[in-house]
């Protein structure tokens, strides 16, 4: 046997490189097929901060050994580049067989055979994957320090499985943005793709779950931050007075520290109006009413979001989340 065909005999696995892309990040994919959520990770941190038992989706939570979060693209691309290898070798194993036995034909022979080898002259070393195009956002763990990109929003640490608050508060009021902004292009397709009315009810209903977003987001971040000082009642930061008389008896300062009365007012408003929408179809009763101090509305009326609200929503929310992030001394 030749020394081509004992390279090939002796192949037990090629090796396929995996670029960084330009800000030194290789792609990981999800291998939960439920899931699939393509992210970034550092390389260096891949390298030192993660561990080879369990890496975790910063999506889903997903939990798997570090060997398993290649990308589709990634084993694709290896599966591809094996193949090209081994026809290469296998190339060249046979034009050296073809050349061996051309030599060894003796000139005396009465009938002289030659053997011409047509093949493939591929290559016999691999090519590394390309990396995707760099993701917008880039997140630091502020647990383990570990530095990861997604696109859209993240959950959790991939080297960790931490659970950020204060990142999966600031990804919701980005979606938020991000709902309100593109109202418009929704409306138009819609209009365009199926009629006018289901624009507009798809367009409001986008609208209105923008409250009960900003709301469960802001409940959401003040329990995560709350439990360094203890626990808090069942849902007690959906109600704004209950949250801030919390927060000055943990950190003596309330709402009232960080917003303007009319801030207070407005946010209250809002707040109200997410409890009808989810518990009154948005009708407005009697204690929409008196807790809200809404004048606008009589009751049997339907409240309604503008953008205006959910704009000012964001802002409040902005405000006041610093403050307190602040005040729990959370970088
Ligand atoms: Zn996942
Ligand atoms: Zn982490």
């Amino acid at each position: 046997m030749s020394n081509s065909f004992k390279e090939l005999e002796d192949l037990k696995s090629v090796s396929v490189g995996i670029d960084n892309d330009e800000k030194g990040y290789i792609d990981k994919q999800c291998p939960s097929e439920e899931c699939e959520f393509l992210f970034k990770v550092n390389n260096d941190d891949w390298l030192n901060i993660f561990k080879d038992e369990a890496v975790w989706c910063p999506m889903c939570r997903h939990e798997a050994p570090s060997d398993q979060w290649f990308t589709i693209a990634q084993i694709e691309h290896a599966q591809k580049e094996t193949l090209t290898v081994v026809e290469g070798l296998l190339g060249k194993a046979f034009s050296n067989m073809t050349r061996n036995f051309n030599q060894g034909q003796s000139k005396n022979s009465f009938v002289s055979i030659s053997m011409k080898y047509k093949g493939s002259n591929s290559r016999t070393f691999t090519i590394p994957a390309k990396a995707a195009e760099a993701m917008e956002l880039d997140i630091k763990c502020e647990k383990c320090h570990s530095r990861f990109s997604v696109l859209g929003s993240a959950f959790f640490c991939p080297a960790c499985g931490h659970n950020s608050v204060t990142q999966t508060f600031s990804d919701s009021l980005r979606k938020i943005k991000a709902k309100i902004d593109n109202i418009d292009v929704v409306r138009k397709a819609l209009t365009t793709a199926s009629s006018k009315d289901e624009a507009e009810l798809t367009c409001r209903s986008l609208q209105e779950t923008c409250i009960s977003d900003g709301v469960v987001a802001f409940q959401k971040l003040c329990e995560g931050l709350y439990e360094a000082y203890g626990k808090a009642p069942f849902n007690a930061f959906q109600r704004l007075e209950q949250g801030s008389e919390l927060w000055e008896k943990a950190i003596k300062k309330g709402y009232a520290d960080w917003l303007t009365s009319d801030q207070i007012t407005k946010l209250n408003i809002l707040f109200q109006k997410r409890h009808l929408l989810a518990h009154n179809e948005g009708i407005v009763d009697e204690k929409y009413i008196t807790k809200s101090g809404d004048s606008v509305y009589k009751v049997g009326q339907r409240i309604v979001v503008s953008p205006n609200d959910i704009e000012s929503l964001l802002a409040i929310l902005k405000k006041l989340s610093e403050g307190l992030i602040e005040g729990c001394g959370v970088v």
